[in-house]
């Protein structure tokens, strides 16, 4: 039998780190010394204490049955408490769902949202999954450009009206990836507005909520803002704030409603998260936070570094305020494809092409902070010896 792809596989493009993936390994069996800074999966691990929490619930057999869909109520109750302290925003347990890391409710929101035809407005560059929910709805994609004079903020006031009349959602992610770029007051305040105007659900990514550099300038919550839980709903995860990618757990808040659409999703599609990985999770969120304020200085240092040898060595780039990416602009005369090819090729450099997340990341090229600062130190002195 001939065994047939239907329209909407054929149509994905090929996942961009799988592809960057297999490069690397290509290399790697070529013998070659690879530094990745490709892929956003963090390179540290998960804090000992919830990995012990995790172990112990394990063992506990009321964990090894089917969970509940919108998640444990302790696990939402956690969440809850979390958004309190970090953003003093106040949330109930049924705007809260769980979900099998972030990707999983950013891929699905769309099932119970587009119908063929309607319009999803997504950042570009941007995380691929906006994008891959839209094309299994069969909702048509309208990309937003996020570029540097913008300050990689949506520019919401060029959308034609005839793709307003038809959107149904809108997704935004700050801190960014791929940018770093963060988003303001003043930004969240008009999105809030426009959502209103136009009758559009938001979608806020905030993955990256913890990974900032300055105590005094904390990425915001787009829930933090009038009328935010009116309009729309953030994702955020335990992913890169405690290390725990591998986990898969994460979870949406804001609009009740829009959360039931979720979970009616979840509840036919999936039977939620593995309670014991929910009970770890708890233990992440409501334990000390001494251990994201360590990772945080890791990054630090490491941002350090690289932004101040990249200068060095005559690249232009921006100190990154918060994400663990690097997005900087590539020499004069190639384009990021050709660099992410020359770092590979003369430097054993795993790094993102900026057009591979998106054509207005061309001219830009996306270093994930995931290795040590000695590695990161080795990978500025390969490339001080390429030639340009
Ligand atoms: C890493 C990441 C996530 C989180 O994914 P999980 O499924 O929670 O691991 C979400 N959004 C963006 C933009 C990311 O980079």
């Amino acid at each position: 039998m001939k065994i047939c792809y239907n329209e909407k596989l054929k149509k994905l493009p090929p996942y961009l780190f799988i592809e960057i993936d297999k490069k690397k390994k290509e290399a790697i069996e070529r013998g070659a010394d690879i530094i990745s800074l490709g892929v956003g999966d963090p390179d540290l691990s998960t804090p000992g204490h919830i990995v012990e929490s995790m172990q112990r619930s394990v063992a506990n057999s009321v964990n090894h049955q089917y969970p509940f869909g919108a998640g444990m109520l302790s696990f939402r109750e956690a969440v809850v408490q979390w958004y309190k302290k970090r953003f003093n925003v106040g949330l109930n347990t049924d705007e809260v769902c769980a979900l099998i890391g972030s990707k999983e409710g950013i891929g699905h929101i769309h099932l119970g949202f587009i119908d063929p035809g309607d319009v999803v407005l997504i950042p570009e560059p941007g995380y691929p999954v906006y994008n891959t929910g839209t094309i299994f709805t069969n909702g048509v994609p309208y990309f937003m450009p996020l570029v540097e004079k913008n300050s990689f903020l949506p520019d919401l006031n060029i959308i034609p009206v005839d793709i307003l009349k038809k959107a149904k959602l809108l997704f935004v992610n700050y801190p960014n990836n791929p940018t770093a770029a963060v988003a303001t007051k003043e930004f969240y305040i008009q999105l809030i507005e426009f959502s209103k105007k136009n009758n559009i659900i938001i979608v806020s990514d905030a993955a990256y909520s913890e990974i900032y550099y300055d105590e005094n300038e904390k990425p915001l919550s787009f829930l933090e803002f009038p009328g935010a839980k009116e309009v729309g709903v953030e994702f955020n995860s335990l992913s890169k704030t405690y290390n725990m990618t591998g986990w898969r757990i994460g979870w949406v808040c804001g609009n009740r409603d829009i959360i039931s659409g979720i979970v009616k999703v979840k509840d036919n599609y999936d039977s939620g998260v593995f309670q014991a990985v929910q009970e770890a999770a708890i233990t992440a969120l409501t334990s000390s936070q001494q251990c994201v304020e360590d990772m945080r200085k890791i990054y630090k240092e490491r941002r350090n570094v690289l932004v101040e040898g990249l200068k060095k060595l005559g690249w232009k780039v921006n100190l990154p305020k918060a994400s663990f990416y690097v997005w900087a602009r590539i020499p004069n005369g190639y384009t990021s494809s050709q660099v992410v090819s020359k770092l590979l090729d003369e430097a054993s450099i795993v790094c993102t092409p900026g057009n591979g997340m998106g054509k207005s990341g061309e001219g830009y090229v996306r270093f994930a902070l995931t290795v040590n600062v000695l590695r990161i130190k080795e990978a500025l002195r390969r490339m001080g010896e390429i030639k340009w």
